[in-house]
């Protein structure tokens, strides 16, 4: 259905990914790409590399330029012409694409079509459990570029330039090589004699500001508001708080929230764990203790009474969790995690008092003939986890050696009658 390429190079891929054939008219492309874009966007649970591969075809075929390069000399030609950086930002072209994105929010503005846009600043902001369960704001300084004031961002006295000798203003600088009989690698790269801008001032012309640079640094404070519920890793925008540059639409700031460990609880989605130890008393006949929330609230935690409590068990607390993102006054749960401390050893007093009120031993019920007919053994201590990893080793080694040794690490043991 494609034609054959007169060269080797692949110049195809592109228009498969989008599925339109060669001769697709800009609109066609446009139509193929939001269809499958839409579709494919990972914040709706698409495929990212797919998401990708599309901006990358759509950015490529709706430039007729990079079209044309890419229809004479396929990928290799374009990438190497971008400066092996492969292209732009994919979520980027969506947005431009969409003026802002179809499923709402993202702070995106509409944006031109046509101008550039500048690159986003990416900053990790560190938060304690404590400022996503009560929320916070944090005031941050930060540096920035913007527009030159005294020249409005042309670089000169005069507001006049000369066009870049170096690129005859074009910013870019093209070169042709042969690579082989038959074979041109076209080359595209910004021009170094203008970074890009396509234009030279002329020293004495050059704004006394900025020295012809056309921006200059600012110090900006931004206060991030971390609001209640938040999520590690989620992100909080500042549309076109970026570096300002000239006819570039300006990117965003955007912070990331880090989470920091909490030495007390841990969150799942709304939810939060705590661990708590217990004395065996408290477990068998019961406990209180007050436990600080992360909001400074005292909670008065107690079992019921009459209420054992076994090692290993959870309990819940309905709406302590964290509160709920947008919906602050909705929580998850509470949970608590039971350890139970048992005591190292009794005395044989101790023992014959517990025995008054536990149920009886079944070692106490057989006779003395069943006992005389069982082989006496010894229990070990073991830790557990070392024992089966040194096995594991083992193992692997193929020793296989069967030494039936288990048996848990017994905690509660009676002195020897
Ligand atoms: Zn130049
Ligand atoms: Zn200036």
């Amino acid at each position: 259905m494609f034609g054959r390429a007169p060269k080797k190079s692949d110049n195809t891929r592109y228009y498969e990914i989008l599925g339109v054939p060669k001769s697709a008219s800009q609109d066609d492309l446009k139509k193929a790409y939001r269809k499958a874009a839409i579709k494919n966007h990972p914040d709706k649970g698409g495929d990212p590399e797919k998401f990708k591969e599309l901006a990358q075809a759509y950015e490529v075929l709706s430039d007729p330029e990079k079209r044309e390069i890419y229809d004479q000399y396929g990928e290799d030609a374009l990438k190497e012409g971008m400066g092996g950086g492969g292209g732009h930002d994919p979520f980027d072209i969506f947005s431009s694409f969409f003026g802002g994105g179809p499923f709402g929010g993202g702070g995106g503005s509409s944006r031109g079509r046509r101008q550039r846009r500048g690159e986003d600043v990416i900053h990790p902001l560190k938060v304690s459990l404590e400022d996503l369960y009560n929320g916070t704001s944090k005031k941050l300084s930060l540096s920035r570029n913007v527009i030159c004031q005294k020249c409005k961002g042309k670089g000169s006295k005069s507001g006049a330039s000369m066009k870049c000798s170096g690129c005859q203003g074009s910013g870019m600088r093209v070169t042709i090589r042969q690579i082989g009989p038959g074979m041109i690698q076209q080359m595209q790269q910004p021009c170094n004699e203008c970074r890009g801008t396509g234009e030279t001032i002329n020293e004495k012309d050059r704004c006394p500001q900025c020295k012809g640079e056309k921006v200059v640094p600012e110090k900006k404070v931004l206060e991030v508001v971390v609001e209640k519920g938040m999520q590690n890793g989620q992100k909080i925008t500042f549309p076109g708080e970026a570096d300002e540059a000239p006819d570039t639409v300006t990117g965003d700031i955007v912070f990331v929230l880090q989470l920091k460990d909490h030495s007390k609880f841990k969150r799942k989605g709304d939810d939060l764990f705590f661990e708590h130890t217990l004395s065996l008393s408290e477990a068998l006949c019961g406990f209180q203790y007050v436990l600080t929330h992360l909001d400074n609230r005292q909670l008065l935690i107690k079992s019921n009474p009459g209420e054992v409590v076994k090692p290993d068990q959870f309990k819940a607390i309905n709406d302590e969790g964290m509160p709920m993102y947008q919906r602050p006054f909705m929580r998850g749960k509470l949970y608590i995690h039971f350890t139970v401390d048992f005591p190292e050893s009794l005395t044989l007093d101790q023992c014959k008092a517990l025995e008054t009120v536990l149920p009886p031993r079944l070692a106490t019920q057989m006779t003395d003939m069943e006992l005389d007919e069982c082989e006496e053994t010894t229990l070990h201590d073991v830790n557990i986890e070392e024992e089966m990893r040194r096995k594991q080793a083992q193992a692997q080694e193929a020793y296989e050696e069967d030494d039936d040794v288990h048996g848990g690490a017994q905690r509660v043991q009676c002195a020897q009658q």
